[in-house]
């Protein structure tokens, strides 16, 4: 028998044939279906529980702790589930497989065998347990690491800047840019380039300044190449500008490496989402 087979044969026994319960909009959300838009273009529908197993899959890694998998389950079926209700950005699919938009989304079989079985567990052990936010499941957005704590996002009432209490020193990195190469990225620099940048909540870049021009923090980190818009400069003895950027993502909603560490010092995945979103609740669904 192909591995695939054996591994879609094993993720069916997994997940069951179990009847329909209704959850809280009155349908059977294990079977919703979640449309994914391949690169390519190709739209394919996956149930709920093979997407969020997906998910983790695509995280293992910096994901390797059970507890902080569930935590990432939890939060992948509610932001599923908030799509499926409300729609999103893209209009004709739920997500698309670009992780820096939505999801990086593979086929569960294309997984080593081995990490495939850590994910479908981790949605397994919490199917149907989704964030909710005023009785609704909630978009929880997910961060692969905040460095020094997540950012209030103005969209959803209940993703709050939430502090670190341990700096990351793992997603930390250092950038060095001459006058010249700054004058690159952002283009008419001057002989001294003047860089001011003004932080917001835990250290965000809110904007920076080149040369009297405003450029948004996170516009700001796509230019330079840093993998967070929580960032600062200095500049170093040669009149360099040195960016130090701390973490990876968005910088919103659950941190992956915080859940990952607090999973390791003992913290269950309830506890681990009740941090992350203190404004909601968890709930099971179905
Ligand atoms: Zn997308
Ligand atoms: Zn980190």
């Amino acid at each position: 028998m192909k591995s695939w087979l054996l591994y879609f044969l094993a993720f069916a026994a997994a997940i069951g044939a179990v009847p329909a319960v209704g959850g809280l909009y009155g349908e059977d959300e294990r079977s919703v279906l979640i449309s994914v838009k391949r690169s390519d273009g190709v739209i394919e529908s996956v149930g709920i529980e093979e997407f969020v197993a997906a998910v983790i899959c695509s995280e293992y890694g910096e994901v390797n702790e059970p507890e902080a998998a569930k935590a990432l389950a939890v939060a992948v079926r509610s932001a599923a589930l908030y799509v499926d209700l409300h729609g999103c950005r893209h209009g004709d699919c739920d997500f698309c497989d670009s992780p820096d938009c939505c999801f990086l989304f593979l086929p569960l079989e294309s997984y080593p065998a081995e990490t495939a079985r850590f994910a479908v567990e981790a949605a397994k052990s919490t199917e149907g347990f989704i964030i909710t936010y005023r009785g609704e499941p909630a978009m929880a957005l997910i961060t692969l690491c905040s460095g020094t704590g997540t950012r209030t996002c103005r969209e959803y009432p209940y993703i709050t800047g939430v502090k670190r209490e341990t700096e990351c020193e793992k997603h930390k990195t250092v950038k060095t840019f001459t006058v010249a190469e700054l004058e690159k990225v952002f283009g008419g620099a001057k002989e001294e380039s003047d860089v001011c940048i003004v932080s917001g909540e835990n250290g965000y870049c809110e904007f920076m300044v080149v040369d009297g021009r405003m450029i948004g923090g996170g516009e700001a980190a796509g230019k330079l190449g840093l993998t967070s818009a929580n960032f600062t400069a200095d500049r170093d003895g040669d009149g360099n500008v040195v960016f130090v950027c701390r973490g990876a993502g968005s910088g919103y909603g659950l941190d992956l490496c915080e859940a990952e560490a607090l999973a390791r010092a003992g913290s269950g995945y309830k506890s681990i989402i009740g941090r992350a979103f203190p404004e909601s609740e968890i709930c099971e669904n179905y």
